[in-house]
């Protein structure tokens, strides 16, 4: 993954959609609640002023009606001569008709009535029955204030008021004082209701002569019935409040008078922001607050109260007859708008909770388109980690991601199928259809343990099998073998070919050491008879290495084993071997020689020693077999038979040979140049079949030849006999090369192939060098029957020179020489030398 910030799909689809819808639905609530303000403010404003249009109107007509009466009763009085002196009856007459006929219809009047300027007094109050109760005081009745139970003067007397002059009460001074109509101010009544009264004050004249005063009392309580009626129809808290911030009527019940107050028996009314009523309470103080009492103008204003936005309007009340009042009219939002801002909420929830359901639907609906892509994503993911049986993603129901899908998985199933033919090419083996390597390692690896026992088979030399055949024929070759080791083991038996020549055969059944010699040694008899292929009969040497047990789950382990019980057993005479643990350490140690020998080659370490040839007959030293020695810092003087084998088999031999050869040709001429050697000195070089059955070896004889500038003459290369393939055209074909340069053959350790004699003639050599082993076991009793008798007498009429290897004692040399073999080399002579120590004086036998 990139280092750049990765953010999925859905995120980057569902964000920004997710974003507009907050900024759309933020900028919706943001106009709505904007214009739910301004229309709030509006209608409660409308609200408000009608409301207060009404109080007022309504309040003027209530203040009027009783003011009007008043005017009328003072007229007439005065008109009407009404007013005598010390006598009140023709005013009580008046009154009484007045009251009960004309003013009837005005509920606030309560009470009418008359002071005179003798002191008298005439009233009637209205009672709760539609009667009236009738108040005098004048002459008739000693100028005592007599409240009678009816309307008319008589025995019923309800009380009796001494020394009650109408004068000096609040209603009549200012106005006998002004001389004009007037408003009292209000008052609570001195009778036994006391109740909240304000009085319309009238002169009565008569020809410009102050005779008294009308007072028609106000029941200003009756007006509070109104606000509450209309506190019932707005749901608006009504109040009015004087100029001195005392209630005068309000619409939400109870007294505006304070009853009890300490300082006085009288009421005293209640200043607003005494209120018990919250609302109410609350306006006055903040039409305190905010000096509302002394604008003349409608003030508007919201306030918080009890968690409810009340709207406000403080409107001034003024009256002609100088009353300056203020009506004040507070409503809710809730009651504004009825259930407008509570279903506005529910529908701002319904709202909301119809986009969550939106957003979740459309997650889960985005869900399902990205769902086959994610799939996809996660099913490449795991065939990624070649894990080819993982689920294959389901098509959606969007057509791009179906097609997406489909193709994905097309082209998985084509992977798959390529993967498994890739396998089974992998795991079997196209020649035999067996098992290959890989093949038998994962079919075993895959068993529940690893307790059977391994049959490793190589067949012996089947390169030079191969070159001699042709590859088609060595391939089939190979397909028969395998025909006939299937046809040998039962169908419980796995079967790979492991390598070019190399077969596996396991079986899963635990085996005794005998029974798997037993099966070996089928397998061997299964060999014994040739193969015939296109009438040439061809015989194949097999060995075979065993592996009686091993790690569980690690076949690999047990064919490395069984590897080198295999190269073990091709050094073996009965080409068998049983893995041994130690075999491992020998090969681990071999692996190590071969890397140190490689350095050895770049390092060029690899040195000849030589050893004379000695002519058995004169004790002349002919010539000089070099010996490869490795001069190694570390180890010493490493002897040749520690690293050739190694060095064979690993293919190193070629460099090493090559390096001796040169130095061997340049010493020769050197030899020769200084005189040590005699100019038909003959240098015998070791050649390993390994380097002649390489083609180019010819050209690298003939390059080192030419820088040397040793005559070819001179020079002998020695072929072990034993390892002589006869059948190996490539090594016959370099041996007559070799030849046909000048340049000489031995046959090295001759005697030790077995088959050696039988083709003998086959072969182009030169010289043939007797193996030690028959020097050593030459005595003069059987002198005759010797191998080396033998041999002298076999190549009699041959033109080849034998020589004698391992020649230690002079006897040995003695009984060589009877036998008439002319040549020589031994410890007695000297043994192999460096160039400069070349012995001078050898030992002369003759
Ligand atoms: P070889 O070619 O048969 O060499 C003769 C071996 O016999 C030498 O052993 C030599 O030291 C030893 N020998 C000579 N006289 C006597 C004696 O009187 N008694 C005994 N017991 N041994 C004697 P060395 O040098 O250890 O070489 C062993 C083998 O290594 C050689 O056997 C040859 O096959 C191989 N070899 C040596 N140098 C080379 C080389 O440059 N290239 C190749 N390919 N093989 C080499
Ligand atoms: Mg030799
Ligand atoms: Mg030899």
């Amino acid at each position: 993954m990139s280092a750049t910030t990765q953010i999925t799909l859905r995120t980057a689809v569902v964000l920004p959609f997710v974003m507009i819808f907050i900024i759309t639905i933020g900028v919706i609530i943001a106009v709505q609640k904007n214009s739910y303000e301004e229309m709030v403010v509006d209608i409660s404003d409308k609200q408000l002023s009608s409301l207060t249009d009404n109080v007022n109107l309504e309040l003027s007509k209530f203040l009027n009606e009783p003011f009007q009466a008043s005017l009328a009763l003072s007229h007439s009085i005065g008109f009407n001569q009404l007013y005598q002196l010390g006598d009140t009856k023709a005013i009580e007459n008046y009154f009484l008709t007045s009251f009960s006929h004309l003013y009837q219809s005005i509920p606030q009047l309560d009470v009418i009535g008359f002071g005179g300027e003798g002191a008298e007094y005439v009233g009637f109050r209205k009672e709760p029955n539609n009667g009236y109760t009738l108040m005098v005081q004048d002459e008739t009745t000693q100028q005592k204030l007599v409240i009678y139970r009816g309307q008319h003067v008589g025995q019923d007397i309800r009380s009796v008021i001494e020394g009650y002059d109408p004068r000096i009460r609040p209603w009549y001074a200012p106005v006998a004082k002004s001389l004009k109509p007037m408003w009292s101010s209000i008052y609570a009544n001195a009778d036994e209701r006391q109740e909240i009264t304000l009085s319309a004050l009238t002169p009565v004249f008569y020809d410009q002569d102050f005779q008294g005063v009308v007072v028609t009392d106000v029941k200003i309580d009756t007006f509070n019935s109104f606000l509450s009626s209309q506190q019932k129809q707005t749901n608006a808290v009504i109040y009015i409040v004087d100029d001195k911030q005392r209630l005068v009527a309000h619409s939400t019940g109870g007294s505006v008078v304070s009853w009890g107050t300490p300082l006085s028996d009288k009421g005293e009314r209640l200043l607003a922001t005494e209120s018990a009523n919250p609302i109410v309470k609350a306006n006055a103080e903040y039409s305190l607050s905010h000096n509302f009492y002394s604008q003349g103008e409608i003030q508007r204003f919201s306030q918080d109260i009890e968690n409810e936005r009340y709207f406000n309007h403080f409107t001034p009340f003024i009256d002609e007859h100088g009353l300056k009042w203020y009506i004040g009219v507070a409503i809710s939002e809730s009651d504004l708008l009825g259930k407008l801002p509570e279903s506005q909420r529910d529908s701002w929830i319904l709202g909301m909770t119809a986009s969550l359901i939106g957003i979740a639907l459309g997650l889960f609906a985005f869900n399902r388109i990205v769902a086959p892509i994610t799939s996809t994503a996660a099913a490449a993911k795991h065939l990624a980690k070649g894990d080819w049986d993982s689920h294959m993603p389901k098509p959606g129901n969007i057509y791009e991601t179906t097609m997406l899908v489909y193709a994905f998985n097309e082209m998985a199933n084509n992977l798959k199928a390529s993967f498994r033919a890739l396998r089974s090419q992998l795991l079997y083996d196209s020649l035999t259809n067996l098992y290959s390597r890989e093949g038998l390692i994962d079919t075993c690896d895959k068993m529940p343990n690893l307790n059977g026992s391994l049959l490793l088979l190589g067949i012996d030399k089947f390169r030079d099998i191969n070159d001699s055949l042709g590859h088609y024929k060595g391939d089939q070759l190979l397909v028969i073998i395998s025909q006939r080791l299937t046809s040998l083991f039962s169908d419980d038996h796995y079967i790979a070919r492991i390598g070019g020549d190399e077969f596996a055969i396991y079986s899963p059944q635990e085996q005794s050491e005998e029974e798997l010699l037993l099966a070996a040694s089928r397998i061997k008899q299964m060999f014994a008879s040739p193969f015939i292929m296109d009438q040439e009969s061809i015989v194949v040497k097999v060995s075979i290495g065993i592996v009686e047990s091993g790690p569980d789950f690690n076949m690999t382990l047990w064919l490395r084993n069984g590897s080198i019980a295999l190269s073990n057993a091709k050094q073996e005479i009965a080409n068998i071997s049983f893995y041994r643990p130690e075999m491992a350490d020998i090969s681990r140690k071999r692996t190590l020689m071969v890397s140190k020998i490689q350095d050895a080659i770049e390092r060029k370490e690899f040195i000849p020693f030589y050893q004379p040839l000695v002519d058995l007959n004169s004790g002349e030293v002919i010539g000089a077999e070099a010996l490869a020695r490795w001069l190694s810092p570390s180890s010493g003087l490493v002897p040749p038979l520690e690293f050739i084998p190694i060095a064979e088999e690993s293919g190193l031999i070629g460099a090493i040979g090559e390096q001796i050869l040169l130095q061997a040709c340049n010493d020769t001429v050197e030899g020769m140049r200084e005189g040590k050697w005699d100019k038909d000195f003959h240098m015998h070089v070791n050649l390993s079949v390994n380097q002649l059955s390489q083609p180019d070896f010819i050209s690298t004889l003939q390059r080192i030849l030419a820088t040397s500038t040793l005559e070819p003459n001179n020079l002998t290369l020695e072929i072990t006999e034993s390892r002589i393939v006869d059948n190996d055209p490539v090594t016959i074909k370099n041996m007559q090369a070799i030849r046909d340069l000048g340049v000489h053959i031995a046959i090295d350790d001759f005697g030790t192939g077995y088959s050696s004699l039988a083709y003998l003639h086959k072969l182009p050599f030169d010289c043939l060098k007797i193996d030690r082993t028959f020097v050593e076991k030459l005595s003069p009793q059987d002198l005759d029957t010797s191998i080396v008798a033998a041999i002298v007498n076999m190549t009699r009429g041959m033109k080849v020179s034998l020589v004698a290897e391992g020649i230690e004692t002079s006897d040995q040399a003695k009984l060589l020489n009877q036998l008439n073999c002319p040549q020589g080399q031994g410890f007695l002579y000297s043994r192999p030398v460096p160039y400069g120590e070349w012995p001078t004086d050898l030992v002369n036998m003759k």
